[in-house]
């Protein structure tokens, strides 16, 4: 298991991780910044635990992300 973390607060709705990652993130109608699918918050802070499977295109939605809010296992 990997973990992917998001600070949700910074996040500025680019939309370049769901076209990365579909399966694990995507816009909020509600307020038009990115949802981590699964993700549990902690103080907006949201983490999930991803499969082996899910790291290598994770790693990308994060080296992706302008605001760098997207860490996964810690980096
Ligand atoms: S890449 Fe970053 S800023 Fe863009 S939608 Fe995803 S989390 Fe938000």
């Amino acid at each position: 298991m990997h973990k992917v973390t998001q600070y949700r607060d910074r996040c500025i709705g680019c939309n370049a991780c769901v076209e990365i990652a579909p399966d694990r993130w995507r816009i909020s109608k509600k307020d038009g910044r990115c949802t981590l699918v699964g993700g549990k918050p902690t103080k907006g802070i949201y983490h999930v635990d991803i499969h082996e499977f899910e790291l290598e295109e994770n790693k990308r939605a994060a080296a992706s992300c302008p605001v760098n809010i997207i860490k996964v296992d810690g980096k």
